[in-house]
């Protein structure tokens, strides 16, 4: 397969670029990163040799496609292939594609096994969809022989949400290359194509919009399958969302006017009744722009530009650090993406053309960069991309504010309800549900970036109820009801009796959840089950006990080493798991150690390419194989181990051999350690059981640690043989079958018998059903994603010891996972 590289001069810029190319291929496509200058001082930049390491990381004799942003990342990646040999060279393919475009059609068509001169036509293809969509481009007509609808034509509605956008037509490629025809769509309602379903730039061409029909011809030995193939995935809607998203009320829409008394709908945002005066929001808006005087220093200029970037990243730190208190783990990704902005080259270059090139001062520069990238976000039509646009308004404000030392805020009284136009993310970031008690918004949705933020604050909202709100006097009394979006103004005291009295319930409600889920995990006759959290980094941990985890069941440490040129030092690891250990303020964590290899390969490791990773080098066999990252890490673990309450558990063990060498290595890491004169503590140490070997050799791998961890995200998968991250095998590959539960049950007698500890840290063990089938089967100890674990404790709560225990014996006899949950369902009734 043709692997790909990605040049960037920012390397959170390519670490975008390759999620996105991730999730446009069914089978792992070979991709490297070659991005910033490695320099924490001016990181911004590209280099030749982390462009030959990426090249040699992917490198397959079906070649290499190497995209690059622009500038000296041009003239680095020349550079690097100075360094190959000259056979190595022509193998090698530097593309003249827009990187993210180019990326994601290269990606996707080589993940068909399409050759190397497909996958480059296709990279410097990509930017045709773009142009027809925006009506910049108008593709030569093509003869249209299936203009006239032929018996053989199959025709079929297209209904997810945003048509055939890159991810649905990549889905669609990677069907049609499996077999052995010639597959041809038409956009019948926009009369456009034919054109080959093997071209993921000319499918994007049809601009099939959500309800547009298309038509679909095959011809070759399996162009019968291939059809059939086709419309499956076309009437399954490539496996994504169908629901129509709802459309904001217009001003003219909205149900009648905002006079007292008077009812507004709108879209629900966040659940929940409140009732208060309102406070209308004032932020400064990004403001007009400045003059554009001209600065005689543009070296000071871009300096003072520097310095409120630097700034604006420090508060977006913050906000992430304070959001993560409140909200799911995902949500604070909302940050993570505006700090992209900041590094963003389009903002930045054109920013600095402006200063040294055109005199202009830091203000002016910003300013009118930030302007011209939202204008471009403002001319897309889909309401996603739309509402980047006040995304990039929202860091640009932020950053002039610091220019200009100006603040962005007002001060709210406590329990106003807000009313604005509409928020930004870093508006709601700075809210809290003392001091607002509803939000009603004129605009906006219940997918943008706020909404999310207002729901994971538990703030009540409406949006998208018309601009008429924003004439109502401060101080008007203002009721909203999130669940149903509905907005009461100056309620009569009849509605307003009835509003309060479901504003009681449901905060006592809440209250009772947020109670129950700091208590401790029990069945409901008391036998103690230890309710830990999944997580990846200190924000998770913090996240974490606000959702009532009692300790971190699983560490999952890869975070660290990602993005990274080189491992990160001992030192740099204790502070990473001291801080974690030290927020759970004395709650017990179990760190594990390395699960890379395989489909996720480090940067400055080479890994030869693999056939199938997940049956790879991956997780102790990696670390195995690189015993001077594992006993870094190691020495890391005991070294905090000394002053904090850490166990160390080793990933993806299938041999008793394989526990033995890594013990071995660990009392070597800890004999290392001591010499150098530090304090070590003696962790608990376990292992993942997690590949079917594991589970079958149990007993021999008790006798050599302290606990299991079951994990039944990759046991599964290696049960049933079907990849985790396929989504067409995905039905196969259930944890609720039996077959998972009576390689769960083997286990736990196993240890039980050796008198060895078992929890279980996979997926399972977060779905209510799931945790209580599991302590029926003997676990006692259940970690999660930490947003699960109030409706976990809930559940546990509800049901005895031998209750759980009949339900996991009879569940052991069922035929297959949907005969489980629906016995688990009809017992337990509703989670
Ligand atoms: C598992 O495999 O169940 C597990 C918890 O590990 P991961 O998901 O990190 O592979
Ligand atoms: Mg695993």
């Amino acid at each position: 397969m043709v692997g790909i590289v990605i040049v960037s001069h920012s390397p959170k810029l390519a670490e975008g670029v390759r999620e996105l190319a991730q999730q446009m291929s069914q089978t792992p496509v070979p991709m490297a990163i070659a991005a910033g200058t490695g320099d924490p001082r001016h990181p911004i930049g590209t280099n030749p040799e982390a462009i030959l390491h990426a090249i040699r990381t992917v490198w397959s004799p079906d070649g290499v496609v190497v995209l690059m942003d622009l500038g000296s990342a041009i003239l680095s990646a020349e550079s690097a292939l100075d360094f190959l040999s000259e056979e190595e060279r022509a193998r090698v393919r530097l593309v003249a594609a827009p990187l993210v475009e180019g990326t994601l059609a290269a990606v996707a068509t080589a993940s068909t096994g399409a050759p190397l001169h497909r996958v480059v036509e296709e990279a410097r293809q990509a930017l045709l969809a773009k142009q027809t969509h925006l009506g910049e481009h108008a593709p030569t007509p093509t003869p249209d022989p299936l203009a006239t609808p032929t018996a053989d034509e199959v025709r079929l509605v297209v209904r997810n949400q945003a048509g055939l956008h890159a991810r649905p037509a990549a889905r669609l490629v990677a069907t049609v290359a499996s077999f052995d025809a010639d597959v041809q769509v038409r956009n019948i309602t926009r009369q456009k194509g034919p054109v080959s379903a093997k071209s993921i730039n000319q499918l994007a061409l049809l601009d099939v919009r959500q309800g547009d029909e298309i038509g679909i011809r095959a011809t070759g030995a399996d162009a019968q399958a291939a059809l059939a193939a086709v419309r499956d995935l076309v009437e399954r809607a490539f496996d994504e969302p169908t629901t129509p998203p709802r459309a904001a009320p217009t001003t003219e829409e909205a149900p009648v006017t905002s006079e007292s008394g008077s009812v507004l709908r709108g879209i629900p945002v966040s659940p929940g009744i409140a009732i208060g005066p309102v406070v209308h929001f004032q932020r400064a808006p990004l403001p007009p722009t400045p003059p554009p005087v001209p600065a005689d220093a543009p070296d000071m200029e871009w300096a003072r530009l520097q310095q409120a970037i630097a700034a604006t990243r420090t508060d977006l730190d913050e906000l992430e650090a304070q959001t993560a208190l409140h909200a799911d783990i995902e949500e604070t990704s909302i940050f993570e993406a505006h700090k992209l902005f900041l590094d963003d080259p389009a903002l930045l270059e054109r920013a600095r053309h402006l200063i040294f090139n055109e005199q202009r001062t830091a203000e002016y520069a910003w300013h009118r960069a930030v302007r011209e990238v939202s204008a471009q976000y403002a001319t897309l039509e889909t309401p996603y991309l739309q509402a980047r646009r006040a995304d990039v308004e929202d860091v640009g404000a932020q950053v002039l504010a610091h220019l200009t030392n100006r603040s962005l805020h007002t001060d709210i009284p406590a329990g106003s309800i807000l009313v604005a136009a509409d928020l930004l993310p870093s508006d709601v970031a700075r809210l809290s549900s003392e001091q607002v008690q509803g939000v009603c918004l004129a605009l906006g949705g219940a997918t943008a970036h706020a909404a999310i933020l207002i729901r994971s604050l538990g703030i009540p909202a409406v949006a998208g109820v018309g601009a008429s709100i924003l004439d109502i006097p401060e101080g008007t009394h203002l009721a909203l009801d999130g669940e149903r979006g509905m907005v009461w103004i100056d309620p009569d005291p009849e509605t307003r009796h009835a509003l309060e009295t479901r504003r009681t319930a449901w905060l006592a409600a809440e209250a009772e959840a947020r109670r129950a889920a700091q208590r401790q995990g029990a069945t409901r006759d008391g036998v103690r089950i230890e309710v830990a959290a999944n997580v990846r980094r200190l924000a998770d941990a913090e996240s974490a006990l606000r959702f009532g985890a009692e300790g971190v069941g699983l560490l999952r440490t890869e975070l660290l080493f990602m993005g990274r040129r080189e491992a990160p030092t001992e030192e740099e690891q204790i502070e990473a798991y001291r801080a974690i250990a030290e927020a759970l303020q004395g709650r017990p964590i179990i760190i594990r150690t390395l699960d890379v290899g395989g489909d996720k390969p480090l940067p400055f490791v080479p890994i030869p390419r693999e056939a199938n990773p997940f049956l790879g080098q991956r997780g102790i066999r990696f670390s195995l194989a690189h015993p001077d990252i594992f006993k870094t890490q190691v020495r890391a673990i005991v070294r905090v181990a000394a002053t904090h309450p850490v166990h160390l558990m080793f990933p993806m063990v299938s041999t008793p051999d394989e526990l033995r060498q890594a013990l071995a290595l660990l009392d070597e890491a800890r004999h290392e350690a001591q010499a150098a004169g530090h304090a070590v503590g003696t962790p608990k140490v376990g292992i993942m059981v997690e590949t079917p070997s594991a589970v079958w050799m149990a007993d021999h791998l008790a006798a050599l640690v302290d606990f299991f961890s079951i994990g039944t995200n990759d046991l599964t998968q290696y049960l049933f043989a079907a990849d985790r991250t396929n989504p067409q095998v995905a039905p196969l590959a259930d944890p609720f079958h039996p077959a998972v539960l009576r390689a769960i049950a083997h286990t736990s007698n196993a240890a039980h018998q050796q008198r060895v500890w078992v929890g279980v840290c996979g997926e399972l063990a977060g779905d209510p059903l799931g945790a209580v089938l599991l302590v029926g089967l003997g676990i006692r100890e259940l970690s999660m994603n930490p947003t699960a674990i109030p409706r976990v404790k809930h559940i546990l709560g509800r049901i005895s010891l031998a209750e759980a225990e009949d339900l996991a014996a009879h569940a052991l006899t069922l035929e297959d996972g949907r005969a489980v949950r629906r016995w688990l369902i009809e017992q337990i009734g509703d989670t």
